[in-house]
């Protein structure tokens, strides 16, 4: 798993590889000096759009990488293509999209006062994130971010 640090133009983006289980850090408020000086305090990967902030990083060692692509599949494939990160999205890994903590399996009981009637009939499998406290399970949502994530193992089979 990769140590990242997004820029503020990469929000999105971000709760994408926090799914797959990176450690990334978002704050859309750094300017570009800040995100430089914490990429290279603590060895992280920056992620950017803009190549001015990519050419200052390259300059002051930091390592970057300008992250291309016209939607998520795209980009996805881009970094997994550059830093060989797997693109099979398995919940047992995440961590949560909101805050960036590992997020654990959970018994329905527990979360119950926290899930929809509905779901509660029709799930079983819950993931919760211990610090904000949001409950993940398979549902509909999923199921569109699973079909993002074949699609961008197809782009990068395809070269
Ligand atoms: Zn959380």
């Amino acid at each position: 798993m990769l140590k990242i640090l997004t820029d503020g133009m990469l929000g999105k983006f971000t709760r994408w590889l926090r799914m797959l289980g990176h450690d990334v850090k978002y704050d859309s408020n750094l300017d570009d000096e800040a995100l430089i000086r914490i990429a290279k305090d603590e060895k992280r990967v920056l992620l950017t759009r803009d190549l001015q902030l990519q050419q200052q990083a390259i300059a002051r060692s930091v390592n970057v990488f300008l992250v291309k692509g016209e939607n998520e599949a795209e980009r996805l494939a881009a970094l997994s293509q550059r830093f060989q990160i797997s693109l099979e999205f398995n919940p047992d890994n995440s961590r949560c999209p909101k805050c960036n903590t590992k997020i654990r399996p959970t018994k329905k009981e527990k979360v119950s006062k926290k899930i929809p009637p509905n779901t509660r009939k029709f799930y079983e499998d819950f993931w919760e994130c211990v610090e904000c406290g949001k409950v993940y399970w398979q549902g509909a949502h999923w199921k569109r971010i699973a079909e993002t994530f074949k699609e961008a193992r197809s782009i990068l089979a395809s070269g």
